[in-house]
């Protein structure tokens, strides 16, 4: 997770605009205004505990084989059942292959499933300046600290904070409710990919799933003045791709003209200075939308015509800030260079690595045919290292969006729902291929200072939040 974005955007053109009929379904919000969260009988210390436990254990990913602490992750799975022995005693458990967790609560009825999705793997703390221990599993001052407090043993808590109280009271579920629970997340694994076999050799599909993605977020939006809650929909696709290219080499005394760094270089520099186009997808209108109706003059009137101003719209967010742009157009990051090994060495190869993000409406495909287009010389080549196609666009006309809304809407009476396009991939994207409600929100409201701590230094949780998220998901499976 995840930075939500910032939209700029200027009020002048909104006057000139002429109503006519949206091509997009609009989002509907829930009326009337919910009651309170009921929060009686979910223990805000408690879980604030069994967090700060499984904090503890260092649960992480690394993309180098081998090199992961196994043992760690099992530790972390007989944590889980002695701190949740009524949910582990209630629910049927499978392990699925290294690691990922797969629960089954069995419903009242036959209708389709809820999926509750989080991850137990965090990503490493090396060459963080952290001003706590991050995996002391701190609790002070009203905080949970350390590595993964939100991203996303902090949603895993909250589920099963919520799972355990419900099992208490004695409730079962109108419908099936799943655990997904994910153990190599963050190394783009394979745990949610066998989630998602599983429901699908037993022809399973969910009514919703729910991931992490969103949050509630405040100050991200000018002109909207208090909190949204942003429901993903949508998450780009990710691409990896070398540009390489290759020379005869020789010793550094006597270069050629345009060897392979040169034409590298230019490379890099065409994609600098060709970025792909900025157009306003279908979600981002409808985050603007639904944003739009809470915000003061003059974005008011803007974010309205939104469907009318869609080019103009995508030009002001592009330019609105990094995050703002990343919401409008495929985005191209040089990450690694590689040319010679020695100072006194001709390369005989330049590389260049891109991390590519891709928007929706476009693929791999037309992404490196487009790269080839721009970089335009045949010396050049582009491998594709790894790639997947932006995710499908979930429903948010249905009623597991309202319903997920209104329990939004419960938990922060004051936020806005708004669909939301992630920029970045999760493990819910897998889900894709088995439903169509498939959603991306942590019922947590953080700050901008939170959300800057995860996957950095002093990832912390408040113990206050924690209990709202946990409110948040017992709220939802009670009104399934
Ligand atoms: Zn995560």
């Amino acid at each position: 997770m995840r930075r939500a974005l910032t939209l700029a955007a200027t009020g002048a053109a909104a006057a000139a605009v002429t109503a006519s009929a949206r091509r997009v379904q609009r989002f509907r919000p829930v009326e009337p205004e919910p009651a309170p969260l009921d929060l009686t009988g979910l223990d805000a210390d408690g879980a604030a505990r069994r967090l700060a436990e499984l904090i503890r254990i260092p649960t992480v990913s690394s993309r180098v084989p081998g090199e992961t602490d196994t043992g760690a992750f099992e530790r972390y799975r007989q944590k889980l059942a002695e701190l949740y022995p009524r949910t582990h005693a209630a629910l049927e458990r499978e392990v699925l292959g290294e690691g990922a967790l797969l629960y089954r609560w069995r419903g009242s009825t036959d209708d389709p499933p809820l999926v509750l999705m989080a991850h137990y793997d965090v990503v490493p703390v090396d060459g963080q300046e952290w001003s706590r221990d991050p995996f002391s599993g701190l609790v002070e001052d009203g905080y949970v600290h350390g590595r993964g407090a939100i991203d996303d043993k902090g949603s895993m808590v909250a589920i099963l904070e919520a799972v355990e109280a419900l099992v208490a009271a004695g409730v079962t579920p109108r419908r099936d409710v799943y655990l997904s629970f994910g153990d190599d997340e963050e190394v783009l694994g394979v745990g949610a990919r066998l989630a998602v076999q599983a429901f699908t050799e037993r022809g399973i599909r969910p009514w919703a799933v729910l991931d992490e993605g969103g949050a509630v977020v405040t100050g991200m939006f000018p002109g909207v003045p208090g909190r949204v809650a942003v429901v993903g929909l949508a998450e780009k696709g990710v691409l990896d791709v070398e540009v390489v290219t290759s020379d005869a080499g020789g010793h550094a005394s006597a270069p050629t003209r345009g060897g392979a760094p040169a034409r590298l270089a230019r490379a890099i520099l065409a994609i600098e200075e060709h970025p792909f186009p900025a157009r306003l997808h279908d979600v981002v209108l409808g985050m603007v939308d639904a944003v739009g109706r809470h915000a003061g003059p003059p974005y008011r009137a803007l974010f309205a015509h939104a469907a009318q101003l869609r080019p103009a719209l995508a030009q002001v967010l592009s330019r609105a800030g990094r995050e703002a742009n990343a919401l409008v157009r495929t985005t191209v990051a040089v990450t690694r260079l590689e040319g010679s090994p020695a100072a006194n060495v001709l390369a005989t190869r330049a590389l260049a690595h891109l991390n590519i993000r891709i928007a929706l409406g476009e693929t791999v495909r037309s992404t490196v045919d487009r790269l080839q287009q721009v970089i335009d010389d045949p010396s050049v080549e582009l491998r594709v290292v790894s790639g997947s196609d932006p995710s499908p666009v979930s429903r948010a006309d249905n009623e597991a969006f309202a319903r997920i809304s209104a329990a939004a809407r419960t938990a922060y009476p004051d936020a806005a729902v708004a669909p939301y396009l992630m920029v970045q991939a999760s493990d819910a994207r897998h889900f894709s291929q088995i439903s169509d409600s498939v959603y991306r929100f942590m019922p947590f409201a953080l700050s901008r200072e939170e959300l800057a701590a995860l996957h950095a230094a002093d990832e912390r949780i408040s113990v206050a939040t924690l209990h709202r998220g946990a409110g948040f998901f017992r709220h939802l499976i009670a009104h399934l």
